[in-house]
């Protein structure tokens, strides 16, 4: 029985996914988490407890309870003790090297414009220097961003030097807040500027072996992404896109890849296209997150992660493709902050033609946060079609049958 790490820093939705695929597969599934604590039984002793923001002890630990057959993250921040481990018990994976340069927007950008790549002007300012001073060196319109974070969590848009000031304390206040601090990253007393570059956007998901990329899936993103904030709504694949155009965004996530030295796993990366070219905004050695594998299916249904896993443990995968002509997911944003208390017509967006799965993630009685601060969604639809028109205005009308309610938080008083 094949026996595969998943280094995970949660134990949601996702890691539960792949635990289902392990046992449809037969496969013996160890988790690594900083989670143990809150663990369900399910994984009782085949639960390893680490601690990110201490790799090395974490990867003796993992070393340890070796040996494995493959070994996958889930989420950024897992990816550099899944690389040591595996570097320590000679897997194949991805080196420490190189999944350090996709969870730090500075070093990946480093790297695309040593290659060659199109990359927008960018630099890093530490968080404790003057935004002031910052703001009247930079181009503008320009995105300001944390190097370390995910899900578009503090990327704001600034067209002039108030807004920059603006964005800037905004961004500083989020790496200062104690759920970032936490992980003691280096990267997080940094913001990146990066001049904005226009264009359609698009994610490409992929596998990696031996450094070379086979794509997955291409998901055209119809919602236009102009900022001041980068809100993911709408994926749909296959994409719409010309085969020429699909094989310049290949083409441009390949030399990405190369340029970070990924060599084996799961890739998630971002791309914009503009008459000037194919500009990958970022790869990140993981698999698309969330919920949002759901969206893909493979040859007789077979889930993204059972495939992941197969992968993982040496099997050519190459052959596998998607198994519906078009499918798609809409991230359910947060409208506005407050306390979640519930939603309306589920059932009448489920039962919509093409709608597969309405999903609310959202927990009564739960904080709710919008961009840049939070980072989370309300929930999920996911629908399949006959063409990507259709599973798009799926998305958007199941949508549409949405009402959320959300209290206004009140500040709390102290007497
Ligand atoms: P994260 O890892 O948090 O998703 P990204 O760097 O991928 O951060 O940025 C999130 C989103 O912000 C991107 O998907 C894109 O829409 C937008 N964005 C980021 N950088 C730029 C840029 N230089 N120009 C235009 N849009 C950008």
């Amino acid at each position: 029985m094949p026996r595969v790490l998943l280094v995970a820093a949660t134990t949601g939705y996702q890691t539960r996914a792949f635990a289902d695929a392990a046992r449809r597969l037969g496969f013996d599934l160890v988790l690594a988490t900083d989670r143990c604590h809150v663990l369900e039984d399910p994984w009782g002793d085949h639960a390893v407890p680490v601690r990110f923001e201490d790799p090395e002890g974490s990867r003796n630990a993992l070393v340890s309870a070796g040996p494995f057959d493959g070994i996958v993250a889930v989420a950024d921040r897992p990816t550099l003790i899944a690389a040591l481990t595996a570097e320590g018990l000679g897997i194949p994976y991805n080196s420490p090297a190189a999944v350090a340069r996709c969870r730090d927007k500075y070093l990946a950008r480093q790297r695309f414009e040593t290659a060659g790549l199109p990359v927008p002007e960018f630099f890093r300012v530490a968080i404790v220097e003057d935004p002031l001073e910052v703001a009247a060196r930079s181009p503008y319109p320009c995105v300001l961003k944390p190097l370390g974070l995910s899900a578009s969590r503090g990327v704001i848009r600034a067209n002039n030097a108030e807004e920059f000031v603006e964005a800037f304390e905004r961004i500083r206040a989020i790496l200062e807040s104690s759920d970032v601090l936490i992980q003691r990253e280096e990267h997080n007393r940094y913001i990146q500027v990066e001049s904005f570059i226009e264009g359609r956007e698009f994610a490409v998901e992929g596998l990696i072996t031996a450094g070379e990329l086979h794509v997955l899936a291409i998901f055209d993103k119809p919602d236009p992404l102009d900022g001041p904030v980068f809100e993911e709504t709408i994926y749909v694949t296959p994409s719409r896109e010309s085969a020429e155009t699909q094989e310049q965004l290949i083409e441009a996530v390949s030399r990405a890849v190369r340029a970070l030295g990924l060599t084996h796993g799961p890739i998630h990366a971002e791309i914009r296209l503009n008459r000037e070219g194919a500009w990958v905004l970022e790869v990140a050695a993981r698999p698309i997150g969330g919920l949002c594998a759901r969206a893909l299916r493979f040859d007789r249904g077979m889930p993204l992660e059972e495939l992941i896993l197969r992968h993982a443990v040496g099997e050519d995968v190459s052959a596998a493709k998607l198994s519906d002509p078009a499918s798609g997911v809409m991230m359910i944003p947060i409208p506005r902050g407050g306390v979640y208390e519930g939603v309306e017509g589920v059932e009448q967006a489920s039962e919509m033609a093409c709608v597969e799965e309405v999903v609310i993630t959202a927990k009564e009685g739960q904080k709710i946060l919008p961009l840049p601060e939070g980072s989370s969604y309300l929930g999920f639809i996911f629908a399949r079609g006959d063409s990507p028109a259709h599973v798009e205005a799926a998305l958007r009308q199941a949508h549409r049958c949405l009402k959320f309610e959300i209290a206004t938080a009140l500040p709390v008083v102290r007497g």
